[in-house]
């Protein structure tokens, strides 16, 4: 049962293990605060690797699926967010030149107004005021997250449509819908130069780079959440998705207290608000919370 008094956070992902390595901060920081949020994760991983070499064994090959589906119950349990599985089968990241195509019946395959459908059915049942999502470029290439983005911008502006998906509930109306901005150039450029400073090389050097500054997206950036007290429960999470996640890697080659002191923010471009709002914000309820009556 949704309560009319009270903030609820939709967050769309691809993949178990992206929301926790994308606003997974933020969402700690909001159930900590007594929000609800939910994770809507498109597909099971089915196709995603191992990429961690501890957990590159013949036995976790053999119920990849399985451990994807434990790894994200592990991830919601830290985060303290709720989670449903929309049940597309993960597309893969096609590699190799030409591409090859994509697998038969995959996500990405999917016409929009279809894999929309069971999207639009969580959010008139859930009533959130605020869903985040991956910006047009998917955050990063792979063809789930961009049709994650696609599913996301339709299904925020059908729910609350009454002539659209008719047998999927009655409308809600989403009032902002936010993407994904994390992994900005100047965020990047801010770790490197904290890790440098202290004496040890940087895992970010030949990442930088190759980054084309007109690729860059912290223009877009209009909100900015402090969660740094959350970065060590997104850490938790992350380490939770272990077929996924190297706690060797890049991800914590960065100590999360040069983090909360160099970057303590998650940032976020608001792509469409029905509130009006003064930007830059640094909450994703702002312009909500009075109309709901909390603080
Ligand atoms: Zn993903």
């Amino acid at each position: 049962m949704t309560s009319p008094d009270q903030l609820r956070l939709l967050a769309v992902h691809a993949h178990p293990d992206d929301e926790s390595s994308k606003g997974a901060a933020t969402m700690a920081k909001y159930v900590a605060e007594g929000a609800r949020v939910l994770v809507a994760t498109c597909t099971g991983g089915e196709r995603g690797s191992v990429l961690n070499p501890a957990m590159d064994r013949p036995d976790v090959w053999e119920r990849l699926p399985q451990i994807r589906v434990e790894e994200m119950a592990r991830a919601r349990e830290i985060l303290g967010v709720e989670q449903e599985f929309l049940g597309f089968v993960d597309s893969g990241l096609p590699e190799g030149d030409p591409l090859p195509p994509l697998p038969d019946g995959c996500f990405a395959l999917v016409p929009v107004e279809e894999a929309a459908a069971p999207l639009v059915e969580l959010i008139r049942r859930f009533k959130p005021q605020v869903i985040t999502t991956y910006d047009e470029r998917g955050g990063y290439p792979h063809p789930d997250h961009i049709k994650t983005h696609e599913i996301s911008v339709h299904a925020f502006d059908a729910a609350g449509d009454p002539d659209r998906y008719p047998e999927l509930g009655d409308p809600w109306q989403p009032s902002k819908l936010y993407f994904h901005m994390s992994f900005t150039l100047p965020r990047t450029k801010a770790l490197h130069e904290a890790i440098l400073a202290t004496g040890v090389e940087s895992p970010y050097t030949e990442w930088l780079a190759n980054w084309d500054p007109a690729h860059d997206i912290s223009h877009r950036v209009t909100t900015r959440v402090p969660c740094a007290e959350y970065f060590p429960v997104r850490d938790a999470a992350l380490i939770a998705h272990a077929t996924q996640i190297d706690p060797e890697g890049r991800w914590f080659a960065c100590p999360p207290e040069t983090q909360q002191r160099v970057w303590p923010t998650e940032d976020y471009e608001l792509a469409r608000s029905l509130v009006d709002v003064p930007l830059p914000e640094d909450d994703l309820f702002t312009g909500i919370r009075t109309e709901v009556g909390v603080r």
